[in-house]
C-alpha cells in the first residue's frame, strides 16, 4: 500500500484535561495538506509499507500525519500524536456518487480533511460517522454538515452528545476561541440501534454498535469486502486508551465480539494502522490489567501500592510506555473492581 506522509506546521496550546481524555498538550495544525496535480502524490515522501501492523513491524511515525489508501477508495488518515497531539485518526470511503467520512475530528482538522476530499474526489461528503462523542472525534461535525452531510452515530451515544459532548464543546469554545468561537455544536441526527449499512454496490460499510466499550455509545465501521475495521477508540495502537467513560468488563466483551469479524486491517482511533493481531492485543491489555489489579486487591494492596508495583511487560513492548505511566487506567479499573 502507498503511504503519503505529511508534516504539519503547528502552533501549541494547552488543553483542558476535563474536556479531553488525554493528559497531554495538543497542537493546532495551521498548514493545509499539500498534494500535487491529480491523485495521491505526496510532495514529501512516498514509501511502501511492508506490513500493515505497526506493532508487528516495529514501525511507528508518531510525529507525522499520514494518509494511506488501504484499499481502492478507502483512506486512512493517521494523525500525529507526538510530540503533541493533533486529533483522532480518520477514514473516508469513496462511493460511486458520494463520500462517507469516519470520525469528524476537531474542527480545524475536519476543515483540512473536507478540503482534501473535495479536491481529490469532487464528490460530495454525504455522511460523517462519529464512532463516539469525544471532542477529538466529533467536534468537527459542523464542517461537514455545512456542506450538506448528515452526521451519524449510534443511538446509545445520543445522550452523551447531548450532555458531556455539548459540555466539552462549550469548554473548548472558551479555551480555544480561535478554533471553536464562531461554531455551533452539531450532534448526529441519524442514529442507529445496533447496525446500519451503507451499500451502493461498489462499497459496503456496516456501522456496528456492540455495547459499552471506550464509551457507552461506541460504534465501528466495518468494510466486509476488504476486511477493514475502523475501530474508533474501542481499539487503539499505542498508549492511548482512556477509560474515564468506559466499562472495561464490557469493553473486553465488545472486543471479543469484534474478534469474530474476519479482520485483515484495523484502522484504529489513535496510532498506526494494524492487522488482525491488534484487536487481541488491545483486549489483552484490559484482561490482564483487570486480573493483575484484582489479584493485588485480593492480596490486600492499596491503590498507591498497585500504582507503584504493577507490571505488564507486554504493554511496554506494544506501546513503548510502561504500564505504570497509565495511571488513569489503573485508577479507573481499581475503582470498578472495588465499587461492587
Ligand atoms: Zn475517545
Amino acid at each position: 500500500m502507498t503511504l503519503l506522509k505529511q508534516t504539519l506546521n503547528a502552533t501549541r496550546f494547552v488543553m483542558h484535561s476535563m474536556t479531553y481524555p488525554y493528559n497531554r498538550e495538543i497542537i493546532k495544525a495551521q498548514q493545509p495538506m499539500k498534494y500535487s496535480r491529480r491523485g495521491w502524490i505526496a510532495l514529501l515522501t512516498t514509501l511502501v509499507v511492508t506490513s500493515a501492523g505497526g506493532y508487528a513491524a516495529g514501525w511507528f511515525s508518531p510525529n507525522e500525519t499520514t494518509i494511506t489508501e488501504l484499499a481502492p477508495g478507502v483512506f486512512f488518515r493517521k494523525s500525529q500524536t507526538e510530540p503533541v497531539f493533533l486529533g483522532c485518526n480518520q477514514g473516508w470511503v469513496e462511493f460511486k456518487d458520494f463520500v462517507l467520512v469516519i470520525d469528524a475530528n476537531f474542527p480545524n482538522q475536519a476543515a483540512e480533511v473536507a478540503k482534501l476530499i473535495k479536491k481529490h474526489t469532487g464528490k460530495p461528503i454525504r455522511y460523517v460517522f462519529d464512532t463516539h462523542y469525544h471532542g477529538d472525534h466529533a467536534d468537527g461535525n459542523m464542517i461537514y454538515t455545512a456542506q450538506g452531510a448528515t452526521a451519524i452515530a449510534s443511538e446509545n451515544s445520543q445522550l452523551l452528545f447531548d450532555t458531556k459532548g455539548l459540555d466539552g464543546f462549550r469548554k473548548s469554545q472558551q479555551s480555544k476561541p480561535e478554533e471553536y468561537g464562531p461554531l455551533n455544536y452539531e450532534k448526529p441526527t441519524l442514529l442507529f440501534p445496533r447496525k446500519m449499512v451503507i451499500d451502493d454496490g461498489t462499497q459496503r460499510v456496516e456501522l456496528l454498535h456492540f455495547g459499552h466499550a471506550h464509551t457507552a455509545g461506541d460504534a465501528v465501521a466495518w468494510l466486509p469486502k476488504q476486511g477493514i475495521l475502523f475501530s474508533g477508540d474501542a481499539v487503539v495502537n499505542g498508549a492511548f486508551n482512556y477509560t474515564g467513560d468506559s466499562n472495561t468488563a464490557s469493553w473486553v466483551g465488545v472486543l471479543t465480539e469484534i474478534q469474530t469479524l474476519p479482520i485483515k486491517t484495523v484502522a484504529p482511533g489513535h496510532g498506526e494502522v494494524g492487522d488482525e493481531k491488534l484487536v487481541p492485543l488491545q483486549k489483552r491489555y484490559f484482561v490482564e490489567l483487570r486480573e493483575t489489579i484484582q489479584q493485588a486487591i485480593d492480596d490486600g494492596k492499596s491503590l498507591d501500592e498497585i500504582k507503584a508495583d504493577i507490571e505488564l511487560p507486554f504493554y511496554q513492548e506494544w506501546t513503548g510506555v510502561d504500564v505504570r505511566e497509565r495511571t488513569e487506567n489503573i485508577e479507573f479499573v481499581y475503582g470498578e473492581l472495588t465499587s461492587r
